[in-house]
């Protein structure tokens, strides 16, 4: 294992050879995270590769370290995040062990609830009335907790004089569908705190998003009747997060594709071209690729003259003998459009129906 003061310079290293510009930048945009690539890092340097994913709060500290050691225009309090680890560092949620705890992983999920953004105190700082000296406090539970003592012999009665707020949120994360054989899904809880929390995270963690989490495995008390218990639950305490989904906006048409669209829209036989390319290799079943095509594209929403909207989405219900092709044809749909999800029988009642629902709920005060 390397020393302290090595990781540390060494880190120093790799962001000056691989990152300086983009420090530049975030400094100049005033932004808070510098997502690193691991592979780099790992190609870089391996030992602090491999102590990132063995130590990763005490390393991620001295990343933390490296970065307050480059000169920079403009002081800014910048937080390393890191994203593509290794494939064996994929984890599944419900495979997640005590042997697991504090280390780094990546897991897959779909988020099944999520917190609203509230601030939370994570330092409070108290002043002893007797000799007037000031006390950090780390806030890690739920309730503020007040220092001990104070080096003048004082125990209790201290004043809370400040206190430093960042913000949270708590998700609640399933594992996705294709990798549970009917087994009830993995569920995980995720913390995300600072910068992890802008509307633009936000909305992309909300319930239903299909994300993948990077992050350290933390321990969580369990309380039974207000006293700790023994048993512990595991969560996680996020690094970095992205979308596993690619989004309609996301998607990238160059010039050439959008020349294609164009000319494709003016076919008069291109809903027959659509329809027919759903599924070449099944035959029959018109009616229902027709239905399939048209359900993609979507309706139009309408807005009636008292003021409620009907909304444009399609919803299909195709059923038939079992054996007749009605899931290998929406197997292959769900591949093709962006946000696509094959649900199938056992599955059904788990996280991502239920996710999606409520999120309707949420959006339209209820059934
Ligand atoms: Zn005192």
């Amino acid at each position: 294992m390397v020393s302290i003061m090595d990781v540390k310079a060494r880190f120093e290293e790799f962001l000056k050879s691989n990152y300086y510009n983009d420090l530049l930048q975030l400094c100049k945009e005033g932004k808070t995270s510098l997502v690193i690539d691991f592979s780099l890092l790992d190609r870089f340097d391996p030992m602090v590769a491999d102590q990132l994913l063995e130590e990763p709060e005490k390393t991620l500290g001295e990343f933390q370290d490296a970065i307050n050691n480059i000169d920079l225009p403009e002081y800014a309090e910048i937080t390393v995040r890191v994203r593509n680890l290794p494939e064996r560092r994929n984890i599944r949620i419900r495979n997640l062990r005590a042997k697991h705890l504090d280390k780094f992983f990546c897991i897959d999920g779909i988020v099944k609830s999520a917190s609203e953004v509230k601030p939370q105190v994570y330092l409070a700082v108290y002043k002893c009335p007797d000799c007037g000296s000031l006390i950090e406090v780390e806030q890690t539970g739920k309730i503020m907790r007040a220092p001990n003592f104070c080096e003048c012999g004082r125990r209790s009665g201290f004043q809370l004089v400040e206190k430093k707020m960042v913000d949270v949120r708590w998700l609640r994360v399933n594992e996705p569908f294709e990798i549970t054989t009917g087994e009830r899904p993995g569920e995980i809880a995720v913390f995300l705190k600072g910068d992890l929390t802008t509307p633009e995270i936000q909305r992309k963690t909300d319930p239903g998003n299909r994300i993948k989490i990077i992050g350290i495995a933390k321990e969580l008390p369990i309380r039974i009747s207000g006293r700790e218990s023994t048993k512990r639950d595991i969560y996680i305490n996020t690094n970095y997060v992205e979308p596993s989904d690619i989004e309609y906006e996301e998607l990238e048409i160059t010039e050439e594709d959008e020349k294609k669209i164009k000319e494709l829209a003016e076919d008069p036989k291109i809903f027959e071209k659509l329809s027919s390319s759903i599924a070449p290799t099944i035959y029959g079943f018109e009616e229902i690729k027709e239905a399939i095509v048209m359900q993609m594209f979507g309706g139009v929403p309408h807005k009636m003259p008292d003021g409620t909207r009907v909304r444009g989405n399609i919803h299909i219900l195709i059923t038939g003998d079992p054996g007749t092709g009605k899931s290998q044809i929406l197997k292959l749909v769900s591949d093709v459009i962006p946000r696509g999800k094959y649900v199938s029988g056992k599955g059904v009642t788990g996280a991502g129906l239920t996710a999606s629902v409520r999120k309707e709920e949420e959006l339209s005060g209820g059934p």
